[in-house]
């Protein structure tokens, strides 16, 4: 275990703010989990899990213990005749993960390819790309209680996946950490191309011969061509979720926007793109200093240099007050700022 004191978190981050920790703790696995949270030392300091910091923008110095669990392990656990169940620790890096998948043969996550962060966080926000959620796939997820320690295997069901969302995010915010997860993976190949952009990949090829490899390769091309690398530009993907309206709402943009598409997530209920109505904002690749929309995704806001945490906030706040005003719906934030 290693703890340091008074560190820069700007290399933990992915939006490359600058900002410090008062301790910053990396465990190897829960044994040394358990010590350090049971450590007196440490006990009443505020706690905060960091995986890839790919989700996440500080917005001040952090006056508690960061904990990073470098736990690593990956390992089929059991085999049905229909499934294969794989455990893998929090650690493990999400895009190793499906590469490691994939070479074991197995579909279900090529089109989470390339998400940033680590394999603990997936389930918090139920990462998504290209038709698929990890929800699709996950079968429990282990949790250790940052008081008790006491531990915890929930269910799929008992986690309350939803679209970006989950009890991680809800009722059991902060208080617990992820340990590993378990999915479950089909033995039958179910590779899926629903989604637009990999149906176009794919035109003209048999979708009986498309294997999780092609599409994992497919979904990192589209990626790479649309996406800003984190390792060039300060990014956190996505910086708002997609609102879902009523189907009244949705006509009646519909009307006015013939360009408009939406993806209906109940009988009554529409979601549409949030980037999409940025865009129609005149926003795609507007900068205020350091900060702007990016300019071949209007959902990414981008720090092109030395931003702070609280000019990108200001700056997301002037993007959703532009969209209330022009559509009267509201934008809410995918990322946790802290
Ligand atoms: C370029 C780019 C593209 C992206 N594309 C997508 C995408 O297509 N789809 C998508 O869904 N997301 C996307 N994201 C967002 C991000 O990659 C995911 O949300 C990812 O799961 C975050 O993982 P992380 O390890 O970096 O989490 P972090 O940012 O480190 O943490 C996120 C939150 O989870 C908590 N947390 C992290 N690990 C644990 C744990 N083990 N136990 C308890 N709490 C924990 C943290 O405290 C924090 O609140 C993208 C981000 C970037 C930068």
């Amino acid at each position: 275990m290693i703890i340091k004191n008074n560190i820069s978190l700007k290399p933990c981050n992915t939006f490359n703010v600058d900002i410090k920790a008062k301790y910053f703790a990396e465990v190897n696995n829960t044994k040394e989990l358990k010590e350090l949270l049971s450590n007196k030392q440490y006990i009443s300091e505020k706690k905060l899990i960091l995986g890839g910091g790919s989700n996440i923008l500080f917005t001040n110095n952090f006056d508690g213990i960061v904990i990073k669990l470098n736990n690593l392990s990956i390992k089929i656990i059991s085999e049905t005749k229909e499934n294969v169940f794989v455990q893998s620790d929090a650690g493990v890096e999400w895009d190793s993960f499906v590469k490691y998948t994939i070479d074991k043969g197995l579909s279900g996550i090529e089109n989470l390819s390339l998400i940033p962060g680590n394999v603990g966080a997936s389930p918090i926000q139920n990462i998504g790309a290209y038709g698929v959620e990890v929800k699709d796939i996950i079968e429990s997820v282990s949790i250790m209680h940052l008081d008790s320690l006491e531990e915890k295997i929930l269910l799929k069901a008992e986690c309350n996946f939803n679209y970006r969302n989950s009890i991680f995010k809800n009722e059991l915010k902060n208080k617990f950490v992820i340990t590993s997860v378990v999915f479950k993976f089909p033995k039958q190949n179910c590779v899926n191309i629903e989604y637009a952009s990999l149906k176009n990949y794919f035109v003209g090829k048999d979708e009986n011969e498309i294997t999780s490899k092609d599409v994992r390769n497919a979904v990192i091309s589209i990626r790479e061509r649309k996406l800003p690398d984190p390792n060039k530009v300060g990014n956190a993907g996505s910086f708002f979720k997609n609102p879902i309206i009523t189907k009244e709402k949705y006509e009646e943009l519909k009307n006015e926007y013939s360009d408009l598409n939406g993806y209906p997530e109940t009988n009554s209920k529409i979601k549409i793109s949030a980037g999409w109505l940025i865009e129609k904002c005149g926003l795609k690749g507007k900068h205020i200093g350091n900060v702007g929309v990016h300019e071949k995704q209007a959902l990414v806001i981008v720090n092109y240099g030395n931003a702070t945490g609280n000019e990108i906030v200001e700056f997301s706040k002037m993007i959703q007050n532009l969209v209330q005003n022009k559509f009267n719906i509201k934008i809410v934030n995918e990322i946790n700022i802290i």
